[in-house]
């Protein structure tokens, strides 16, 4: 995306350079890139308002998602990883002795109620959540 010297400036100001979303300062495996937040295929626009800094890692992951829908996405990944337990237990029901069952059952089912409890109070947080984001 081109942009003014100005525009950047005033997109770096916002989060005193630093990703918006981790909060890393720059490092040496690139630049911060600009990100929509509301990304344009959504109908976002390109007004300072809806842009702020985000290191590669970040703007990777968030790819063409809303912040809100990030937000879910992070907290899915944890999903995903208990869905793939279950499935494990079920597939090698036969080897896996029934203590060890249960307490894997136990512990998943404790993941599940924080992540519940999680998703319930905002999801996953990022670093401009917790500063004062000028506009
Ligand atoms: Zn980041």
């Amino acid at each position: 995306m081109k942009m003014s010297k100005e525009k950047r400036k005033q997109i770096e100001a916002k989060t005193d350079g630093r990703c918006a979303y981790c909060g890393d300062i720059y490092r040496f495996d690139g630049e911060h890139q600009v990100d929509h937040m509301i990304p344009r295929i959504q109908g976002g626009s390109s007004k300072v308002k809806n842009l702020v800094l985000a290191c590669r890692k970040c703007n990777n992951l968030k790819k063409g998602r809303t912040v809100e829908q990030f937000r879910y996405y992070i907290i899915g990944g944890i999903r995903k990883y208990i869905e793939q337990a279950e499935k494990h237990l079920e597939l090698y029901n036969q080897y896996i002795s029934d203590d060890a069952r249960g307490l894997v059952m136990e512990e998943l089912a404790i993941i599940d109620k924080n992540i519940d409890r999680l998703a319930r109070s905002g999801a996953a947080s990022f670093y401009f959540d917790d500063i004062e984001v000028s506009e």
